[in-house]
């Protein structure tokens, strides 16, 4: 810990790491940070947190951060340091040409689930106000969007039926494509005391994650499937519950579409649905799936949790809802100790995404082409909105290559390193003729950028967060901004250069625009935060005081929707080059592709991704613990060390994706959620080979 001296003041705020969204005392001596203490009165955390919220703000001083805006004519030429109108005049007048050149649909945005609700929103509005088209999407693209789907199509909303303290009431969990003990490490804490206490857990992962055999814990089925056979897998859970009679009849007579039902009984009914047909397919014996489907059928209240194992796949939004298929079918909805709950990944993906951020939703996840949704907002930004969907992230990248899409402002996010297919994204933002960073450092996607405007941590900005359990947190500011402005400042200077005449003078008035234009967050306003401390939407008039357990009298759209979800094997096949199954994952003292925990060096770090290959698959290939290997796809090839181990099944290989040398996403894919275009990074056939070394 870098000490400098005894605090004399502290400020709440909210970790800008995960979707726990656990609440911190940051505790200063006068404009410097001395230490974030976990806050005792945070309902997320209730005074818990893990190393990277406690210790890993180093980053916000790192000298990597660049603090002065910067343009150039062509990413040829080197960066030009220019004063913040100049950078803002030059963006704007680039992107306005842009327009009257290749028209109002030429250019769009992209902003990130790291900023804050406030942000997101103008980010947003920036786009369907000023640039005049729908071409918005965020980083949810990559990581939840089939949440998004899956649940909105099943249950009416796009979030998480719990809050945390529901777990305190589960008798049965499953776990599935997640890993909380790295990902979400304080609600793992909460999962891990009530299956202690003896709550039972199943663990559906194709790695033995430590969940499964910790101590004092030993889960009661860990079903290690076959990566890609998510939906075979919860199919033949399903078809047990329903051929054993084990459905819940009452709360679906009441609760859900009866003949939907029906159909979807009879589909899981099939013979070839059965556990016994698909063990081959999934890799997991039919004693097994069946022994699972009856505990979570009738071992009481039955709650599960997800991650990205679920969602980034090509049949993402498929598994969602067959996950909320499962919970309508047993019953377990609308009560502590059930539901369906997505781990968010990171901080504000939830709040990114109820501000509007995808191409085809107005705030709140109402469809553009809802003509009452959209007077709404014409009424108070005093202008036409677009009634037609605008471009997700690889359609904005596959028009560029096409030379239909021309510019692009860029908020929070690395596109270069995070989405899939670099070689595409570099190609696509190569083709356009002005690029817009504005982030923390100088990323990979600033290569091929023309202007860079310099972004704020999370300690120098008011705002709010959203965690996994729809909490609505408070950011406060701690600091003054190192580079002169917060985001969402930022975002309104742009947004004034192309004469839009904002004028907000604090992040509370924009959330007040929020509640004025979006039913779901009606009654929230700074004041009610200060009081309530947090609130979890919806909260409005019907629910004054927020929503910690939705859906308890009904669901949001009415009836529960079951659908039919349909095995569709994904396109990546394994054969004799590419033999083994590569699936990836996070550890817990790194974030995602590193950038803030690789720049905090107060803390020694994991300092590398490892491959893990199990012993049988090691000895084939003469591999030894520790040495070298070239890990190869259809795509790309990396060098990795291995570690061997039997946390992975033969024939499956698992790493991490935190170090930019380990160029994950060259190995991956190019497939995606056939709904949402959430890439497949959890399958990739690949062939790993004894190597020198990089
Ligand atoms: Fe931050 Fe998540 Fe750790 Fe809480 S669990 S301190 S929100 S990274």
């Amino acid at each position: 810990i870098i000490e400098v001296g005894q605090p004399d003041h502290s400020v709440v705020t909210t970790c800008a790491y995960c979707g726990v969204g656990c609440s911190f005392k940051a505790e200063m001596r006068g404009e410097e940070l001395v230490r974030m203490v976990p806050y005792k009165q945070g309902k997320a955390n209730r005074g818990h947190s893990c190393v990277k919220g406690r210790f890993a703000y180093g980053y916000t001083s790192h000298k990597d951060r660049i603090l002065n805006p910067m343009i150039r004519d062509s990413i040829e030429d080197p960066w030009q340091e220019v004063s913040w109108d100049e950078a803002i005049s030059f963006a704007a007048t680039k992107l306005r040409d842009l327009q009257s050149k290749h028209g109002v649909r030429s250019i769009g945005g992209i902003t990130s689930s790291r900023c804050t609700n406030e942000e997101t929103f103008l980010v947003q509005k920036l786009i369907r106000q000023v640039f005049g088209n729908n071409n918005t999407d965020t980083c949810a693209r990559v990581c939840h969007s089939p949440t998004g789907y899956g649940l909105k199509t099943t249950f009416g909303t796009s979030a998480g039926t719990q809050d945390f303290d529901s777990v305190e009431d589960t008798d049965v969990v499953i776990v599935m494509g997640a890993n909380p003990t790295d990902g979400h490490p304080v609600f793992a804490s909460r999962l891990k005391k009530r299956l202690r206490q003896g709550a039972k857990l199943i663990v559906i992962d194709p790695r033995r994650i430590d969940l499964v055999r910790t101590p004092h814990i030993q889960a009661a089925h860990h079903l290690a499937l076959t990566p890609g056979t998510n939906v075979a897998v919860m199919t033949a859970l399903a078809h047990t519950i329903v051929t054993e009679g084990l459905c819940d009849e009452d709360f679906i007579r009441t609760q859900c579409d009866w003949e939907e039902f029906q159909d979807w009984a009879e589909f899981v009914s099939r013979p070839e649905n059965s556990p016994e047909s698909t063990a081959l397919l999934t890799g997991v014996p039919a004693e097994e799936l069946r022994s699972a489907a009856r505990l979570f059928a009738t071992g009481g209240n039955g709650a599960i949790y997800y991650g990205l194992g679920v969602t980034e796949h090509s049949q993402g939004s498929t598994t969602v809802i067959s996950i909320a298929n499962l919970a309508m079918a047993t019953g377990n909805i609308g009560r502590r100790g059930v539901g369906v709950n997505p781990l968010r990944g990171q901080n504000n993906v939830q709040g990114a995404c109820d501000m509007g951020s995808f191409p085809h939703e107005l705030p709140g996840y109402r469809h553009v082409s809802d003509d009452a949704t959209r007077e709404v907002f014409e009424k108070i930004w005093g202008t036409k909105i677009d009634d037609e969907p605008g471009l997700r992230i690889p359609n904005m990248l596959d028009a560029a290559v096409e030379g239909t899409f021309k510019g692009l402002y860029c908020q929070g996010e690395d596109i270069l390193q995070s989405d899939p297919n670099t070689k595409h994204v570099a190609a696509g933002l190569k083709a356009m003729e002005c690029v817009i960073v504005h982030d923390l450092f100088l990323n990979e996607t600033a290569n091929y950028a023309h202007v860079f405007l310099p972004g704020s941590s999370f300690l120098e900005k008011d705002g709010t967060f959203t965690n996994a359990e729809r909490r609505i947190n408070r950011v406060r500011k701690v600091m003054a901004p190192k580079n002169g402005y917060a985001d969402w400042q930022v975002t309104q200077l742009l947004a004034n250069a192309m004469d839009a005449g904002w004028n907000y003078t604090h992040p509370s008035q924009v959330m007040d625009e929020i509640a004025a234009t979006t039913p779901s967050f009606a009654n929230v306003n700074y004041d009610a935060l200060e009081e309530k401390g947090s609130i979890q939407w919806p909260c409005n008039d019907a629910a004054p005081e927020g929503t910690p357990i939705m859906h308890t009298n009904g669901f949001v759209r009415g009836k529960g929707q079951f659908v039919v979800t349909e095995y569709i094997a994904t396109d990546e096949k394994t054969g004799p080059r590419y033999p083994l199954l590569l699936t990836t994952g996070r550890i817990l003292s790194q974030y995602n592709v590193g950038a803030q925990t690789r720049r905090t060096e107060n803390v020694v770090w994991h300092d590398q991704d490892d491959l893990e290959i199990h012993p049988f698959d090691a000895e084939n290939r003469g591999i030894q613990d520790g040495s070298w290997v070239r890990l190869a796809s259809r795509s790309g090839e990396t060098a990795l060390r291995a570690k061997v181990t039997d946390r992975v099944s033969p024939g499956v290989v698992y790493t991490t994706f935190h170090h930019p040398d380990t160029q994950a996403n060259v190995i991956t894919t190019d497939y995606s959620d056939w709904a949402t275009n959430c890439p497949e990074y959890k399958v990739t056939a690949v062939q790993v080979s004894p190597s020198n070394g990089p």
